[in-house]
């Protein structure tokens, strides 16, 4: 036995597994030419948010590409850091938001597939015998060197303008004999275990960066914690084994660990593993005071998924925002194909943006707009419905009342060549829909500028004596155009403009009349659509209320 391997043995003692059983354990996964395995990975060490999803949708989407597969792995390594249904919130938060999972975790409490556990925890014997195999051909040690050690070290470093960490001279338990490591640990020392870095800050690594291109770097000639005092690994050990034994072929993930490239690259390679692509994803930024900065969870509500579900954002809005941040081209493929799913659509890692995409609420608006626009009434009705029940439930408890009537007040204008665009989220639905609710509605009798009281009056007063619950939108539209002349509003536009003063308004300021008494606003969906579903009862009392009103200014 050479000294590492006692080394080896006095810290590990026999180990039921080897590195080979491993490999037999979880084989190679034979994969089509440009076929991908990715990942996410998160740390349930608080709520989802809105850069993991981003990060995973970019995993989920590069594996979807190449008809490749998807998985999930708990790092939960930091017990401190750990928060009470973390796991459970980012896993159906992923869920929720159209990042289906093919392996590892697929919900809080299920797993699927051959290449488990899932979870870092569960892991220890595997890290094991990985430490062990480095220790044994010398490329790791045990480290005894207290927090306090660690912490004067580094004010020497500081003070002789040097790099801190543990590496060369600095790297103090590096060359301990098996005899000194011996009487430490008999002496119940405790101990990390390191890596002995045979690199040399002089000489540099470059990687080819899926995202970011060309990148070189110093190699890594610090002997970091490989193992911590507790026998837990840290994430960059558990990293390197975890990716090649759940065979990883991409690894994205944030650009905070892309300097941590050299460590990586250098443990994969000391472990005799295939180094994986990597893939690093700039984080979303914002535009604060003319500047660009992070999204920040403590600063930022939106940087939360939670906002998005508790504003109503349909899962698939949030998914088309991020695509159109994820790649440029998005929006003119979204525009060239309007009715194919987004999931067709091929995300390219080289159109990503390097420098960081944007966070622009308007846009997210705007896209959901369009989104919702698209839906059918009855999945308007639904989505809106599972919202509600969550976050409104007086207003769920008037939705599904009828619903019936809920869902035609959503399909009107909507199945046409252009839908309106009205909603982007589903607490804005309640405002929308206020007037076909008494509950809701709220009258208001603000009419336009060149409009007055004796104007409404007439038109109002004329309107009630022609009025039918039963017209079709043709008779409806002809009877407004027939009580024009009697009020001197001009039935026909193009007459009005060539004489605008001879006439108190035109048919369409009529109908603005008829819809503000109706709905309280200027403008709205088609109103004899509207008039039609609210029923003569309530058009009768609105006209006369408000007739009752624009007689009293
Ligand atoms: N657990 C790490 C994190 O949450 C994962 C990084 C990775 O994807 O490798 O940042």
């Amino acid at each position: 036995m050479t000294e590492n391997q006692r080394i080896a043995e006095l810290i590990f003692g026999k180990l039921n597994k080897s590195a080979d059983d491993y490999e037999i354990e979880y084989p190679a996964i034979e994969l089509k030419e440009g076929q991908r395995i990715t990942r996410i990975a998160p740390s349930p060490t608080g709520y989802l948010h809105l850069g993991v999803l981003f990060t995973a949708l970019i995993n989920r989407r590069t594996a979807d590409a190449t008809d490749g597969m998807f998985y999930l792995r708990i790092e939960d390594t930091d017990a401190k850091r750990e928060v009470d249904g973390g796991m459970a919130d980012i896993i159906n938060g992923l869920v929720h938001f159209g990042v289906n999972i093919d392996e590892g975790y697929v919900s809080p409490t299920e797993t699927k597939g051959n290449y488990g556990p899932y979870k870092q925890s569960e892991r220890g014997d595997i890290y094991h015998v990985y430490v062990k195999k480095l220790m044994e051909e010398g490329y790791a040690y045990p480290c005894f060197c207290t927090e306090q050690k660690l912490a004067d070290n580094r004010t020497i470093q500081e003070s002789n303008k040097e790099r801190t960490g543990y590496y060369g001279k600095y790297a103090f338990c590096r060359n301990l004999s098996f005899d000194e490591i011996k009487a430490k640990i008999d002496n119940g020392m405790p101990y990390v275990v390191r890596l002995r870095s045979p690199g040399d800050e002089n000489r540099r690594i470059t990687f080819d960066d899926g995202i970011k291109g060309k990148i070189e770097m110093p190699e890594n000639d610090e002997d970091f914690v490989l193992l911590k005092s507790d026998g837990i690994p840290t994430y960059h050990f558990a990293h390197a084994v975890d990716d090649h034994l759940m065979r990883t072929t991409h690894v994205i993930r944030g650009d905070e660990w892309i300097s941590s490239v050299p460590k990586h690259i250098q443990l994969f390679k000391l472990l005799g593993f295939k180094v994986p692509k990597y893939c690093h994803v700039s984080p979303i930024m914002k535009e604060e005071n003319g500047s660009k900065r992070k999204l920040s969870k403590r600063k930022d509500p939106e940087a939360a998924v939670h906002f998005y579900a508790e504003q109503g954002y349909p899962a698939d809005s949030v998914t088309e925002y991020l695509l159109t941040i994820a790649n440029s081209d998005f929006e003119d493929w979204r525009r060239a194909n309007s009715s194919l799913l987004n999931k067709e659509f091929k995300l390219n890692l080289k159109k990503m943006s390097v420098s960081g995409a944007l966070f622009d609420i308007v846009k997210l608006n705007d896209v959901s707009k369009n989104v919702i626009s698209k839906f059918t009434a009855e999945r308007v009705v639904s989505e809106l419905l599972e919202w509600a029940k969550k976050y409104d439930t007086d207003y769920y408890a008037l939705l599904s009342r009828d619903i019936e009537f809920t869902k035609n007040i959503f399909n009107i204008d909507r199945d046409t060549p252009k839908p309106r665009k009205d909603i982007a989220k589903w607490n804005e639905a309640k405002e929308y829909s206020a007037y076909f609710f008494d509950e809701l509605y709220h009258n208001n009798y603000e009419l336009p500028e060149k409009l007055n009281a004796s104007h409404a009056i007439n038109i109002l007063t004329e309107y009630l004596s022609v009025y039918d619950e039963n017209d079709s939108k043709e008779e409806w539209f002809n009877k407004i155009k027939e009580i024009c002349p009697k009020c001197n509003f001009c039935p026909d536009v193009k007459e009005y403009k060539k004489n605008p003063n001879s006439y108190n308004g035109h048919v369409g300021d009529a109908a603005t009349i008829i819809r503000v008494a109706i709905t309280g606003r200027t403008n709205s969906p088609d109103l004899c659509s509207i008039m039609a579903l609210i029923g003569s009862e309530k058009v009768l009392k609105r006209i006369n209320d408000a007739i009752a009103h624009f007689k009293e200014v």
